[in-house]
C-alpha cells in the first residue's frame, strides 16, 4: 500500500487536469477574498493568503506543474477580483515557500514537482528511526484515544487484541500488531493521525524490520507484548488517559530495547 500524500498520480489524468487548470483554478473555492477578519489584520493579508492557499493547492496537486507559467498578474487580479498589489503579494508568499520564482520579463514559473520525491520513504528509515517516530505520536494517540474512543472503536480495538493473543508467528503478530495500532489511530478521530499512521504502517512493512522480526518476536516477545496491549486496552476502557500514556510509552520503550538488542 502507498500513500501519495500530494494526490498526484501523473501520466495522463494529470496532463487532463493541466489542460483545464485554469478553467477552475480562478474560482476560490468556500473562501471569499476580501476583508473577512476585520479590525486587527489588514485586509490584504487575508486576501493574498487565500489567493496564495489556492494557487499552492493547485501547485501539491499537481494540476499546476513544474515549468508551468502562471498568468500574468493582471489577468490573476481579474479573476480573482483583487487588487494587483495583492496578487503580488501572494506570489511573494508562493515564491517564500519554494514554490514559484519570478523572473523578469518573463513571469512567474511554478518550480515545484511533486513527482520529485521519488524516494519512497519506506526505503530510506531504519526500524530504529520508524520506533523514534511511533514514540513520538502514539503516547498522544493513546491520549485523544481516550477522549474520543466510540463503543465501536473499542470493539475493534478488542477484536484486533483478541486476534494477536491467538497467533504465534512472528509474521502473523506483526501483521495484527500493524492492525492494533492503525485502530487506535483510528481511535483518536483525528484524520491526520490516521494518515500518517497509514504511512507508519507502510514503512514498517518494508524489508529492513521485516528481515529482524523473526529474531525479535520470540514467543516470550510477544507474550510481554501482548500484555502491554492488554493493559493498554484495559486504560482504554477506564478512560485512563495516563494510565494509557504510560503503558504506551513503556510498549515503545520495549520496541526500541529489542530493537537495539537485536543490532548488538
Ligand atoms: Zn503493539
Amino acid at each position: 500500500m502507498t500513500y501519495d500524500v500530494l494526490g498526484g498520480d501523473g501520466g495522463t489524468d494529470r496532463r487532463a487536469a493541466r489542460n483545464k487548470k485554469w478553467a477552475g483554478a480562478m474560482v476560490i473555492e468556500g473562501t471569499q477574498v476580501g476583508n473577512q477578519n476585520g479590525g486587527i489584520s489588514r485586509p490584504a493579508d487575508s486576501a493574498a493568503d487565500a489567493i496564495a492557499a489556492q494557487l499552492a493547492r493547485r501547485i501539491l496537486d499537481g494540476s499546476l506543474a513544474m515549468g508551468d507559467r502562471l498568468p500574468p498578474e493582471r489577468s490573476l487580479a481579474e479573476s480573482f477580483s483583487a487588487s494587483r498589489g495583492t496578487v503580488r503579494e501572494a506570489l511573494r508568499s508562493l515564491s517564500a515557500r519554494g514554490l514559484v520564482a519570478r523572473r523578469v520579463g518573463s513571469g512567474t514559473f511554478v518550480i515545484y514537482e511533486p513527482d520529485a520525491g521519488e524516494t519512497d520513504v519506506s526505503e530510506i528509515t531504519s526500524p530504529l528511526e520508524l520506533v523514534e517516530v511511533r514514540a513520538a505520536i502514539e503516547p498522544q494517540m493513546a491520549r485523544l484515544a481516550v477522549r474520543n474512543a466510540t463503543a465501536r472503536d473499542m470493539a475493534a480495538l478488542e477484536r484486533a487484541v483478541a486476534e494477536m493473543e491467538g497467533v504465534e508467528d512472528a509474521e502473523s503478530f506483526s501483521l495484527a500488531d500493524e492492525l492494533f495500532h492503525l485502530r487506535l489511530a483510528e481511535a483518536t478521530h483525528n484524520p491526520l493521525i490516521v494518515e500518517i499512521y497509514h504511512r507508519i504502517n507502510h514503512v514498517r512493512a518494508h524489508q529492513q524490520w521485516d528481515s529482524i522480526k523473526n529474531k525479535i518476536l520470540t514467543p516470550e516477545q510477544i507474550t510481554a507484548y501482548n500484555a502491554e496491549h492488554r493493559a493498554l486496552l484495559a486504560a482504554l476502557s477506564r478512560r485512563d488517559a495516563d494510565r494509557a500514556v504510560k503503558v504506551l510509552s513503556a510498549h515503545m520503550d520495549r520496541a526500541r530495547a529489542d530493537l537495539l538488542a537485536s543490532a548488538s
